[in-house]
Order: structure tokens, then sequence, then C-alpha cells
């Protein structure tokens, strides 16, 4: 094992497997050399403003741009002086074109129902709703919050707002009443939409009663759309809350795009709350959607005759970037699903997957984890044949759920893509482009061109090359955070301030002499072992790299002679018996792939991790738990307040 220098981050990971793209996929990918990858990543590295100025050209523009870039640190503003509309760009674009009958998107309800629309029908259904928000005093600037199942009306909001120049802030629908208050108050939001209820593992999420709590508490919204998804009784409050269809039936379909300055804001969207304090972080328009069309173009590969599922919600910015937007500025036809994984049982992505014959195929470590926990035969039942392309996101993903995810689900053909990114970011960063870039399984690859990361160290230094510290990326790009919502300050302090000059993503990574990045974890989540610092991934990717080990999740825990002890919560597979035994084992395990620093102390055994509604585990929150403390810092986006609890009764 490597020594580091103070700052820097010990590399444990031994991983040397290789998957080049298959030759089927290279052959007819966009992208589809490591030299093709290598030409474009220099020509954007030579001069980031002409390549983002040339391909800014694929945009519709009602005012051409006169400068690409004014960056005035932390402020970026992109394509200067022009004028586009991003609604436009996903719909209106397609008309008069092949596309303006092909499906835009397809959508699968819960409990079976399905619907599907055309660009021509969306664009034709956002125009009415653009309306319908004129109607009710939504100005351009205005901030729109949205509440809503996974239904087409969801998407169709997000883009009548774009449209009129409204500013959407989506709040996942799994969020409590409180959660809804405070980013309504904190965006100072002006109408909200909703829906009666929605659908989630057979049962009914209320979301229109969480609504009513919600307002009494957001003295700025005055009005309130409710969509009818269930039918059931809501309290509907005369002069405030109006029925979506009512609106509609009166509304007319003319309703042409508003020109919108390159830098005016398109949405507002809080993060996950992994390491704190969810941020309020604010997208703009023309760099945003020339970003997340060019990412979906390269990284997906999508092509006309693709269907395209990204499993995400749109509550978080992968549905907002991969499953509205980047998709639909790109042409593509984009698949929703409104439920649960396991509603009505454990089969049903695979059973989506055949009905509608997905091609390429975007979810989470979570689910992907969970999947292996339900056993194959949920997924031999059925016909994957269709997918050529795989995607990962929201978190590192484990090199053996990597294995099983290619084995089992890729069915050895299809490339994977890990994508890491964030909600600060826009769109994705870093990846295996799928018909250029040989794969690692765990590790995201190598940067998208106009990207440009570097690993320092706590001095602003680059690392020695092999050795983990702070990812920064080093140049700005279209798609990035434009501020906090409201708080300049704290948007220079968490990202600007460090490394001066560079963007402080939060995450430690590697670089490896391949010049493939490798995510370690959260600058907090750092583990301090007898003055060696570990990350928490590597850990973890050892202990679930044995088969009784489902999830995993390590933290240090105060030691008086190590500084830190190794703490680990594991949950295991179905058939696995925890106890003293399968403890030793685990040890033995961890000390044979990774060596004798990195055993833990202890092992807890747990039924569920502590995760954000985005399904990203909370190790803050572990760590008081291994540390026998009260919980400090910010609970509300945890998913399951009981797992919490559990874990302490645990302890006792
Ligand atoms: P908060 O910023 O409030 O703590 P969050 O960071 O979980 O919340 P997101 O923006 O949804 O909110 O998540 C981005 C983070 O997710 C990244 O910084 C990284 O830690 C993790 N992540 C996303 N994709 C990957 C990936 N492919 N590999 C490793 N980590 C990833
Ligand atoms: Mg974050």
């Amino acid at each position: 094992m490597a020594e580091a220098k103070s700052g820097q981050i010990v590399n444990v990971m031994k991983e040397s497997r290789l998957f080049p793209p298959p030759p089927e996929f290279a052959a007819k990918a966009r992208i589809g050399s490591m030299e093709a990858y290598e030409k474009l990543y220099k020509e954007a590295a030579d001069d980031p403003e002409a390549f983002w100025g040339k391909l800014a050209k694929e945009l519709h523009w009602f005012k051409p741009f006169e400068k690409v870039l004014d960056w005035q640190e932390p402020f970026a503003n992109w394509f200067v002086g022009g004028q586009t509309n991003v609604s436009y760009n996903c719909l209106d674009a397609h008309l008069g074109t092949p596309r303006q009958n092909k499906a835009a998107l397809i959508w699968e309800g819960e409990p079976g129902d399905s619907r599907v629309y055309t660009y021509q029908m969306l664009h034709r259904e956002v125009c009415k709703f653009a309306n319908v928000l004129k109607g009710l005093g939504v100005k351009k600037g205005d901030v729109v919050a949205v509440y809503m199942p996974m239904v087409p009306e969801l998407a169709i909001a997000m883009l009548a707002c774009a449209r009129i120049g409204a500013i959407h802030s989506v709040v996942f629908g799994g969020f409590s009443a409180e959660a809804i208050a405070d980013r309504n108050n904190d965006a100072s939001a002006k109408l909200q939409i909703t829906a009666d209820a929605g659908w989630r593992r057979g049962k009914q999420i209320p979301l229109k009663v969480n609504v009513d709590e919600a307002l009494a508490k957001s003295p700025t919204v005055k009005k309130c759309i409710v969509l009818k998804r269930i039918g059931c009784a809501v309290n509907m409050q005369e002069g405030r809350d109006f029925w979506w269809h009512e609106l509609m039936a009166k509304a007319s379909a003319d309703c042409p795009a508003e020109p919108m300055d390159s830098e005016d804001p398109l949405f507002i969207l809080y993060t996950s709350g992994s390491t704190g304090k969810p941020k309020g972080v604010k997208h703009t328009t023309a760099g945003y959607n020339l970003f997340v069309k060019k990412t979906t173009e390269w990284v997906f590969d999508i092509r006309d005759e693709d269907v395209y599922w990204c499993t995400a919600d749109i509550g978080w910015v992968t549905g907002h970037s991969y499953i509205v937007y980047g998709p639909l500025s790109a042409g593509a036809t984009s698949l929703m699903y409104e439920g649960a994984p396991n509603a009505p049982d454990e089969g049903r992505f695979w059973e989506i997957i055949e009905k509608y014959r997905v091609n390429i195929f975007y979810t989470a470590p979570t689910a992907i984890r969970a999947f292996i926990k339900w056993g194959d035969h949920w997924v031999d039942a059925h016909d994957l044949s269709s997918l050529r392309l795989l995607g990962t996101v929201g978190e590192g993903i484990n090199p053996e759920a990597w294995m099983w995810y290619h084995r089992k689900i890729g069915g050895e053909r299809c490339p994977i893509v890990d994508t890491w990114w964030q909600t600060e970011t826009g769109g994705i960063m870093m990846t295996p482009l799928p018909g250029a870039i040989p794969t690692k399984p765990g590790s995201c690859c190598k940067p998208l061109p106009g990207i440009i990361p570097e690993v320092v160290g706590e001095d602003g230094k680059p690392v020695e090359p092999g050795n983990g510290g702070w990812l920064v990326i080093t140049k700005p790009w279209p798609a990035m955070i434009r501020g906090i919502w409201g708080d300049d300050e704290r948007f220079k302090i968490q990202y600007y301030s460090d490394v001066p000059g560079k963007y402080l993503c939060g995450d430690n990574a590697r670089c490896d002499e391949d010049g493939y990045y490798w995510i370690m974890g959260r600058i907090d989540d750092v583990l301090n072992v007898s003055g060696h610092r570990l990350s928490t991934i590597e850990i973890e990717s050892a202990l679930v790299s044995h088969p009784a080990v489902a999830e995993a999740a390590s933290v240090g825990r105060p030691h008086d002679l190590k500084g830190e002890a190794v703490a680990v919560f594991v949950t295991l597979t179905n058939g696995f018996e925890a106890g003293e035994a399968l403890r030793k084992e685990l040890k033995g395990h961890v000390r044979k792939e990774i060596g004798a620093l990195a055993v833990p102390d202890d092992i807890h055994f747990t039924a569920a991790l502590p995760k954000t509604r985005s399904g990203k585990i909370m190790r803050r929150l572990l760590r008081d738990i291994a540390a026998g403390r009260e919980t400090v810092g910010d609970t509300t986006t945890i998913e399951d307040y009981s797992v919490l609890a559990r874990l302490r009764q645990d302890e006792d």
C-alpha cells in the first residue's frame, strides 16, 4: 500500500479488469474510438470557448450571442447577448421535421396504465399549460413550485414554465410538508403545482394533503393547480386551488416561446442533502441547455430509433437533465415510469424493458444493489435482449455490483457508462464514452470534452499521480451552477474559496496512470486511521465483493490510539446469517482485499442503511451512531427515520 503525504489519501483499490467498447457498438457510435475522443478532448481543452461556441450553433437562437464566456469568478456568463428558449429547443425545434410524430415521452403508470406523447402532442399540451400559467398571473422570473408524481404532466409543467420564463423549483414527491414549505419559502415561490395523490408501491401518496399543510406555512404562494391523477377526495380551497383539467379545457394552444436571455434562470433545484442542509442550486438557460443536449448525445449515443429509459425521479437533477431537457433537446424517445421497482413485484423494471423494447437503461447503484439482493430469478423471467447500453449515476458503483449489472442485465454485450456528476454541474462530467473508452469497473473513467479536472491536496497543488485528493474542475463549463439561490456568500465559500480559481466539488478522487478517475467518496467522509487517510468507497467495495454482503457503509469513529477506527455497517444478501463467524470472516476478507490498516474494528449488521430520498447512503449519520453520539446536522432529507431509530436501538 502506498504511503501518502499529508492531505493525500491512500489508494488501496486493486481493480485491473478492463472492458473495451464492443466493436459493433463502436462502429456506429458518434464518438467511436479512443483517437476520436482524444481529438475532441484536445480541441476542447486547447480553446474551450471556441469549442462551446461552435456547438452552441446547434441550439435555436432568437438573437445570436456576442460572446461565448464572461467569467467573473465565481460567476459565469455564457453566450452573452444571446436569446433562446429551452422549451423551444425541446419541442418546436422538432416540429416540421421527421421527428414531429415520433414518441417524445412514453409513460407507464404504476397500476399499468400507459400514455404516449409525440413531439407534436407534447408541444400542444405545453403551450396550453403555459397559457394556463399566464392566466393565473405567472410572469417571467416568477418561481413556480412543483410537487408531483412521476406523470407526464410533471414534464409538461416544467416545459411550460421554461416556455414563458418562469423558474421552476421541483420538489421530490416523497418529501414532507415541512420540506416543501422550506423550499417554497427559500425560493419565494408564487404558485404551486401538485396532484391529488400519486401511486407508490400500491399505496396512495397524499400529495395534496401535504401541499395543504405546506401552503399554510408558505405565505408567498398564492395559487395552486391540482392534477387529478388518482381521483381521491381532496380539499380544494376556493380562490386558491384550481383543477388542472378545468383550466386546460379552456386554454388556447397558441403560445409562442418567450425569447430568454442566455443567463435567465431556468430552474432552482435543491441538492440531496447527503452532506448537510440542501442547497438551492440555480441553473440558467442557454449553457445548461447546450450541455445537457450534447452530453445526452455523447454519453448515451442516442439514436432516433432508441427507447431510452432513465429511472431517476424528476425531483432530482438526473431527471431534469436526462429524462426531460437532455433527451428532448436531442429529439430522443424518453420513457418515464411512475412507480416503485418492486410494484407489484420485483420484476417490474424488467417487465417494462421487455414491454417497450428499451435500448438504453440508466439507473442508480442503490437500485442495482436492491436487484442483486432480490435475486436473479426476477431478471431471468424477462427478455432483456433489446438493451444495448447501460448507465449508473448517484453514487460510486462497487466493482462487484458493476460485474453483476454487466453480466445479468447487460448480457455481457452492453457497455456501462458510470457517470459522475452533481446537481451543481448540471450534467455529466466524467464517464467512459461507450464507443470509445475501455471501462474499468468502479471508475468513472475520463472527463468529457471541455471538462478539465484535477486532483489537488489541501494546499491546492496537484497531488502525485495515483494518490487521492480533492477533485476540482479547473475551467468553467456551460451547465455549471450559477449560484446558491439567495446566498452568493455560501456559493463562493462552498465552491470557490479553498482552492482559488477552481471549482471544488466536495468529492475525493484519484487519477491513475492511464488518466482514469476514481471517485473515492466525500471529502467530509474520509477516515483517518493511524495517520493514514482512507476513503469510504474502497473499504465498502472490498466488503461488497464478499458474497454475503449486499451493501456496506464505512465510517471513522474516535479511537484513542489510532485517531480513528474503522466502523462498518453492512446489510446481507438474502440467505446469509449475521453473527460472530461472519464478522470474523469479513474482517479476514478486508485484510486480504486491502490490508491490515483497513480491517474494521466494528462490524454492525443491519437490515437497512440510512439513505437520502434519492437513495444515497448518509454516512454522516452513521458516523454519529458509530461514535455513540446524538445525531447532529440536518436530517430532513432522510428517506426513512425508522432506520435511524433501529440502528440506535441495535447499539443499546
Ligand atoms: P448534498 O450536496 O446536499 O450533500 P448530494 O451531493 O448527495 O447532496 P447530488 O448533487 O444529488 O447531491 O449528488 C452528487 C454527488 O453524488 C457527487 O458529489 C458524488 O458524491 C455522488 N456521485 C454521483 N455520481 C457518482 C458516480 N458516478 N460515482 C461516484 N459518486 C457519484
Ligand atoms: Mg453535493
